[in-house]
Parts: structure tokens; sequence; C-alpha cells
């Protein structure tokens, strides 16, 4: 079922802006079904770890500090078509180019503290939500 799953975090700006409400609203009123969903924080090592693949970019370091920076909100998502079509909902990376409606263009302040974020191939998502939730949690 990895095809009709996605994995998301509320980012530290979110939830900090009292966002969480609204961000869920606008994910459950687009169809996805939570099927995971934990309260929680990063170090700045598991925020590393979890985006390693950007380790060589001029960001990377800011991003580890931003995403450890405060509490954040994991959920793994179920609809069809799981994660093209959250990456519709939550709009470009950078808010400035993000299209009226989406939670990005609506939420997120910066090209960092962008509100959300959304896996970006079915792969990602299980690896992703596996980073966050056990087995049994993700049932
Ligand atoms: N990011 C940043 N500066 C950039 C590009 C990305 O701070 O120039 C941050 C931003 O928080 C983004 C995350 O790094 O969401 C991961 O980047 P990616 O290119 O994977 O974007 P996403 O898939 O989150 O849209």
């Amino acid at each position: 079922m990895a095809e009709n799953r996605t994995f998301t975090m509320i980012k530290p700006d979110a939830v900090e802006a009292g966002n969480i409400g609204a961000i869920t609203k606008m994910i459950e009123n687009a169809g996805f079904k939570i099927v995971s969903m934990k309260y929680t924080r990063l170090t700045k090592q598991r925020a590393g770890q979890f985006y390693a693949v950007h380790r060589e970019r001029p960001f990377y370091e800011d991003l580890c500090d931003y995403m450890s920076s405060g509490p954040i909100v994991a959920m793994i998502l179920e609809k069809n078509n799981a994660v093209a079509d959250f990456r519709t909902l939550i709009g470009a990376t950078n808010p400035a180019e993000a299209a009226e409606g989406t939670i990005r263009k609506l939420f997120a302040t910066s090209i960092e503290a962008n509100a959300v974020h959304g896996s970006d191939s079915d792969d990602n998502a299980k690896i992703e939500g596996s980073f966050f939730f056990s087995d049994l949690e993700q049932y």
C-alpha cells in the first residue's frame, strides 16, 4: 500500500505559530486519512539524518538548526496517489513560488521555514514514515 501513503511533518515554524489545527484540517479536507500522528521533536543530529540527502547543500546546517529548534508533528497519510496529491496540496518549496491556496502559500514564512514537509517519492514516504513510527504504529 506504499503507493497510497505519504509522510509529512508540520515544521517548527508552523507549530510555533499555532497552525497545527488549521494545517491538519486542510489535510483532512483534501481527503487524506491520518494513519499515524506524533507530536515530537528532532535533535540536530536526527534532523541531519532525516535530511542527509542534502548534506552537501549550502543550506544544510541552517536547515538542521531550524528543524531541531522546536516541536514538530509527524504524520503518515493515506489517499489514492498520496505522494503527488500531497505535493500539490503543499505547493512549491519556496512560498513565494507556491500556488494560491496551498499550505505553504498560506502558512510558510520563508524557503526554509516553509511550514510542512511532504515526501517526494513512494520509496521515501516509506523510509521517512519508518524514521518516526514503528511497524505497529503504521497500521
Ligand atoms: N531548503 C532551504 N533552502 C533551500 C532549499 C530548501 O532551507 O534553498 C529547506 C526547506 O525547508 C525544504 C527542505 O530544505 O523544505 C528540503 O528541501 P527540498 O528541496 O527537498 O524541498 P521540499 O521537497 O521540502 O519541497
